[in-house]
């Protein structure tokens, strides 16, 4: 593949008047300072090198700055966000959850109810980087009034106290993982691992609280049900043993009468 590399001063992406533009999309004109483009971590100038040249091309810091290392998952952080605000759609995962009842001395488990499948989700509005009380998500999207939080883990997966927060606000809330897609990434890329299934997962959904508790309650049922015809089996059979030893009893009695 031309854009990968493995080379830490390759930067892929740049920022040209607000906006991200990967290195692919530049022809030679744009070489060097011809570029516009700047860091999207450091704000410094960027050189684009080896445009249709010998060499992976890429952007470099003009004047080199050991410092600025996450410059390339930065890019890919920030395309991610513009690539989902302008297509205004997501794929959510199906939503699963589980839960265990005790009767007795039995245990009932199941880990894989689900509530909701995978399907792609149409929203009207995408706000970058806004402030919900003491925390700030990736990106808010909004539809009908209601609001879906979307974290993009490039470096930073959703921490503890961000996940609390969450909870706690009851929010749904969907992790989109990029972490392990090439640094050289083109918007094409991105694009495609946002749409991989298994990128995306629930840091938590509205309706799980809910879910949990009518799935105990239909288990909670299930293993009464079971038991009580457990149960019933077991007195009919009683039932019936008693049934024949009194029928055998009336027998002896009728034998020893003759
Ligand atoms: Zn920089």
């Amino acid at each position: 593949m031309k854009h990968q590399s493995k080379n830490s001063s390759h930067i892929p992406n740049g920022l040209y008047e607000g906006k991200i533009v990967h290195i692919s999309e530049l022809s030679e004109e744009h070489t060097g300072r011809r570029c516009g483009c700047y860091c999207p971590v450091c704000g410094t100038r960027m050189l684009a090198k080896s445009i249709n040249g010998k060499y992976t091309a890429h952007f470099a810091h003009e004047h080199n700055i050991s410092e600025c290392s996450l410059a390339a998952e930065t890019g890919i952080h920030l395309k991610a966000k513009e690539i989902i605000s302008e297509n205004l759609s997501l794929l959510l995962p199906t939503l699963v959850v589980g839960a265990s009842v005790t009767i007795g001395e039995l245990e009932y488990s199941d880990s894989c109810y689900v509530v909701k499948q995978k399907r792609n989700f149409l929203f009207e509005e995408a706000r970058i980087e806004e402030w919900r009380g003491s925390y700030r998500p990736d990106l808010v999207v909004m539809k009908g009034g209601r609001e879906l939080l979307v974290e993009i883990k490039v470096t930073h997966e959703v921490d503890d106290e961000k996940r609390a927060k969450i909870k706690k606000d009851r929010i749904s809330s969907l992790e989109i993982n990029l972490s392990k897609i090439d640094r050289m990434s083109t918007p094409k890329d991105i694009q495609s691992a946002v749409e991989v299934i298994d990128n995306l997962s629930w840091v938590f959904h509205s309706k799980t609280g809910e879910a949990h508790e009518e799935l105990k309650k239909n288990m909670l049922a299930n293993a009464n049900f079971y038991l009580e015809e457990q149960r019933q089996e077991r007195d009919d059979r009683n039932k019936r043993n008693r049934e024949a030893k009194a029928a055998r009893e009336i027998e002896r009695k009728k034998e020893k009468a003759l």
